[in-house]
């Protein structure tokens, strides 16, 4: 097995054995590209998302919205989704399986019987059907009556639900050009091949920043925000050289685009968009205001001036994200067991505010007082942070499990709590432990996770 392979293996069968991704229905044989998120996962999904929502809204010119999934179906054609929001889909004449004809170079035969069988050799031999274009959106009936006057979309982005309420934040909040949108929310797209884990799904979470300004001044701004984005995930700890910026060219720009970048991360299967920074210029609002029949117009009170925003946009699937920072602190060292030897510790170094459980409380043994003040620990710190109380086995396994899923401080309790009430704190990464009072526990943890 190629080593990549492994490492992605190893990280989906932590994900499953420790709760962080199942796959969806797996009772019924799965459904592919949808997952579920377990209860280590849920937690970790939610600080990601939580970070994204303080980096963007805990800002004076961002308002945050939640609009619905179904959107009138205009909103689609006006978006350009309707008629271009496709991929060009071929079928193998042999072994019926399904490719997106851009991507056959990559592509592997999904047909058990073909297993392994690089799709771009069944192109050479002329096996392929031609390509036909597909729509990625899922359609659905709103209503009783299926028929066409009822179709709507499954949004296949959240961005359209802050465009068409621009001008109701606008006025709703009081807020002046320029000024920003944030939204996270689910997305869906009937994707033509699933694959490499939570990358390329049908159901996914985006978390999505529209940032409207002045014409004239959006490369300024497209500026900013793609080095605050890119600053974003290395302050969350990020590898730095595992992150590059991709630059759309000139001829492949999306047909609303004067420029876009993607934010790749090196995966184990090779680079991939985690996020794109994109400057939309004024189609959005015009389109809308087009199809809409209703002025999209910003009246700048300041100058005097009536013109239509640009849009800067920064789109993060939230997934993506989590599957980044899952992977990358995926660590395998070695590590010194409490007879002196040495053994291999899986652990996930997570940045702390990420971490899906921010500390863990052992009694070193079941015996003399320790449990019940173990659980006095516990219980004090549960109001303020997630936490794990564990008295089965070894320490030393205690630590190992806690470390597999990424749990920064563990406090341990000992026979000297009971001369002196402290107890060890030991963080994950450096392995370090030291003494600290019981009673400074929450505030070890306030300074290290922030204020509570
Ligand atoms: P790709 O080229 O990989 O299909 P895209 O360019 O279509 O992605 P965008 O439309 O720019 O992606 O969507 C913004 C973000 O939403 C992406 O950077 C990615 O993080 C996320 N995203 C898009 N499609 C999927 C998907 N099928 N599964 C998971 N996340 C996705």
């Amino acid at each position: 097995m190629a080593p990549e392979n492994s490492l992605m293996d190893k990280i989906v069968s932590l994900a499953k054995r420790r709760g962080f991704v199942f796959q969806s229905s797996e009772i019924y044989g799965g459904l592919n590209g949808c997952w579920d998120y377990g209860p280590l996962g849920v937690e970790l999904l939610k600080n990601v998302k939580d970070e994204w929502w303080k980096a963007m809204t805990f800002r004076e010119d961002i308002e945050g919205i939640d609009a619905s999934i179904l959107m009138h179906p205009r909103v689609w054609e006006a978006s350009g989704h309707v008629e271009n929001f496709t991929d060009p889909m071929v079928d193998c004449r042999e072994c019926k399986a399904r490719f997106r004809a851009d991507q056959i170079e990559e592509s592997m035969c999904g047909n058990p019987a073909y297993r392994g069988r690089k799709a771009a050799k069944c192109q050479a031999e002329g096996k392929f059907t031609e390509a036909r274009q597909f729509n990625l959106m899922f359609r659905t009936f709103i209503g009783p009556v299926e028929d066409s006057g009822a179709v709507v979309y499954l949004r296949p982005e959240t961005a359209q639900g802050i465009y068409v309420n621009f001008l109701n934040v606008q006025s709703a909040s009081r807020q002046k050009v320029p000024f920003g949108i944030a939204q996270i929310g689910k997305a869906f797209r009937n994707e033509i091949n699933t694959k490499n884990f939570l990358f390329r799904t049908r159901e996914f979470e985006q978390m999505e920043m529209q940032y409207f300004v002045k014409p004239g001044t959006d490369e300024r701004y497209f500026e900013e925000w793609r080095s605050r984005r890119m600053q974003w995930y290395l302050d969350l700890g990020l590898t730095g050289g595992k992150l590059q910026w991709h630059r759309h060219e000139e001829g492949k720009l999306a047909h609303y685009a004067k420029d876009a970048y993607d934010i790749e991360y090196q995966f184990p299967f090779g680079w991939g968009e985690i996020e794109g920074v994109h400057n939309r210029t004024d189609y959005d609002l015009s389109r809308h205001e087009q199809y809409s029949g209703k002025a999209m117009k910003y009246f700048d009170e300041a100058s005097k001036e009536k013109f239509t925003p640009y849009i800067i946009e920064t789109s993060a699937g939230a997934s993506r994200a989590f599957m980044a920072f899952l992977v990358d602190a995926y660590r395998e060292e070695q590590a010194p067991t409490a007879d002196g030897k040495m053994e291999v510790r899986t652990v996930l170094r997570l940045h702390p505010r990420l971490a899906p459980v921010k500390a863990a409380v052992f009694p070193l043994v079941n015996r003399d007082g320790m449990p019940e003040i173990g659980r006095r620990i516990e219980a004090a710190i549960r109001p303020h942070f997630r936490v794990f109380y564990d008295e089965s086995g070894a320490v030393g396994r205690r630590y190992r499990r806690q470390d597999e899923v990424g749990t920064p401080y563990c406090f341990t309790v000992d026979s000297q709590t009971l001369e002196d009430q402290t107890v060890t704190v030991r963080e994950r990464d450096s392995m370090k432990q030291e003494r600290l009072g019981i009673d400074a526990v929450i505030s070890y943890l306030a300074d290290r996770l922030g204020r509570v």
